[in-house]
């Protein structure tokens, strides 16, 4: 899956990889049929269908900080869940309950595309979030406020 964002943003940037105290989404959501070692294992919840990252919680931050996180860089690479690869962009409900794909302009590594190149990559990731929707119905968040709604995936 191509990204918008660079590694470079990233690593410059640092802004990713834990999560508010009661909002655990797509981004700790693992597949079961990557071929996940047994200490990485232990680092997951078996929920049936998916895997879900524990997440730490860190003692006097209200934040739970991803255990697959090394320094700058995210240990599962490409194992790492589609939420992590699909960020600042992610697939939510719109108020009225329809899939959208939902933008975090906070994101730096957004801040410096131009909206040609937002606008372009989101033509080319659609196709792929209808489809893997489809099979995959618990992908998709619920509404958040602080997202700027891109597109409708079912207009
Ligand atoms: S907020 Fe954006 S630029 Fe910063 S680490 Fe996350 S994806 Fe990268
Ligand atoms: S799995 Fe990797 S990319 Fe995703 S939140 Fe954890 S450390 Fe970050």
């Amino acid at each position: 899956m191509k990204q918008l964002t660079t590694l470079k943003d990233c690593i410059e940037c640092k802004d990713c990889c834990y999560y508010h105290r009661h909002y655990l989404g797509l981004s700790t959501i693992l597949e079961k049929n990557a071929r996940f070692t047994k200490k990485e294992k232990e680092k997951l919840v078996d929920k049936g269908k998916f895997y879900q990252a524990k997440c730490e919680r860190k003692k006097s931050l209200n934040y739970f900080f991803c255990d697959f996180k090394d320094g700058d860089l995210c240990q599962l690479k490409e194992k790492r869940p589609f939420g992590c690869k699909l960020y600042p962009f992610n697939v939510m409900k719109n108020r009225e309950g329809k899939p959208v794909v939902g933008l975090d302009r906070d994101c730096l590594g957004i801040k410096n595309k131009t909206e040609k190149q937002i606008k372009d990559y989101v033509k080319y990731l659609k196709p792929l979030l209808k489809k893997t929707i489809k099979s995959k119905p618990y992908y998709v968040e619920e509404f958040q406020e602080e997202l700027e709604v891109i597109d409708c995936l079912f207009p």
